[in-house]
């Protein structure tokens, strides 16, 4: 056998084109690269490099941490905006490093305003306004009131806000563009931005000054009631460790959840929900291996699954698929009863990665 090890490829060549594809989609507006959550699973300190040498310029990331993470990795002319925000005990990081806070609230403006003032240096800002997630961001009703020189000591480079149902045609995506449209005017020299992936496929009307795609740069198809406009990123094989020959009634896997009562075969892989293969595809689930699909069988444990193979070509160290070309990511969210987006942020740690760089 080569390796007990999954191995996890991830095509950064795909991202790029991906990418690329969700930038020829919002002509005159720029495309930031979303790599929250380690560029949702494939891995932030690769996939930022390679859309910047794609030519993106403003990255979103979740936390600080993140931000950290990958500010080493990109060129000085890049920004890096922090979507969750600045506590008091952060602003000298973000000063030092140039991160730029997304401002969800007034606190975090007058937090802002003091790091300036101490910086003596107008520091870069982007002000959040909840137009329908109520969840991060000033209302608009409490944007609309802040006072004009809000902002004074600080240089405010981006108004945005967030889409909460982008990827269905319902009327919340009118009304949401109708108060950020508000927003846009009362701020009209500072450049806005509001679509996520989805929201670039609602029309020119949603895509402003700078649109933030992420899913559809992994793959995750951004227009669900339609064919996927983008390909797929990460392909995840996975070793046979042992085949089982059985040949009487007996159970499978813990809780003993699964029974075979004649000669079946058994593969046991190497990949379990530890590496962020849930739970919830026990008795659900399927591989490809040996040129066919073949169901998860018996529970899914920490660090294995088992499928039945029965009547396939299965041996020792050959290698079953559990996302690709086969099983697309979403078409695999989908039998676990989630969102591609899970299974793409949950991919674990103890894969062997293998990067694909762009031709
Ligand atoms: C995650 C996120 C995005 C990207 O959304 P996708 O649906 O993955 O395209 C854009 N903007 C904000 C504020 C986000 O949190």
């Amino acid at each position: 056998m080569t390796s007990t090890a999954a191995t996890l490829e991830i095509d950064l060549g795909a991202i790029v084109a991906n990418w690329r594809a969700m930038a020829a989609r919002a002509p005159g507006a720029a495309c930031a690269g979303v790599v929250k959550a380690d560029a949702y699973g494939t891995g932030a300190v690769r996939v930022a490099p390679a859309l910047a040498k794609a030519g993106c310029r403003d990255f979103f990331v979740a936390h600080l941490g993140e931000a950290l993470e990958i500010h080493p990795a990109l060129p000085a002319d890049t920004n890096i905006y922090v979507l969750n925000g600045i506590a008091a005990d952060e602003c000298d990081l973000f000063a030092a490093k140039g991160l730029i806070p997304v401002i969800n609230d007034r606190g975090q403006i007058g937090l802002w305003r003091g790091a300036a003032a101490k910086a003596g240096r107008p520091l870069p800002a982007v002000l959040h306004v909840d137009t329908g997630m109520s969840r991060l961001g000033l209302t608009v009703a409490e944007a609309l009131a802040l006072p004009a020189d809000a902002f004074a000591g600080l240089d405010l480079r981006l108004v945005m806000s967030h889409l909460a149902r982008a990827e269905e045609d319902v009327p919340l995506n009118a009304a949401q563009l109708e108060r950020f449209r508000k927003i846009r005017d009362r701020w009209p020299k500072i450049r806005a931005s509001f679509a996520n992936s989805s929201g670039v496929f609602l029309g020119a009307d949603y895509r402003f000054d700078m649109v933030r795609p992420g899913c559809a740069a992994y793959g995750i198809n951004p227009t669900p009631s339609q064919a996927n406009p983008v390909a797929g990123v990460a392909t995840l094989s996975v070793p046979v460790l042992q085949v089982r020959e059985i040949d009487r009634p007996e159970s499978v896997g813990y809780g003993a959840t699964h029974h075979v009562s004649g000669p079946t075969r058994i593969a046991t892989i190497a990949c379990g929900y530890a590496d962020g293969w849930l739970r919830t595809f026990s008795n659900r689930g399927r591989a490809f291996i040996a040129n066919r699909f073949v169901p998860i069988v018996g529970r899914v444990s920490m660090d294995l699954i088992t499928l039945d193979v029965t009547g396939a070509d299965v041996s020792v160290g050959m290698r079953a698929e559990l996302l690709g070309p086969h099983l697309p990511v979403d078409e695999v969210a989908t039998v676990a009863g989630t969102i591609g987006y899970e299974i793409m942020t949950r991919l674990g740690r103890r894969f062997a990665r293998v990067y694909r760089d762009p031709a």
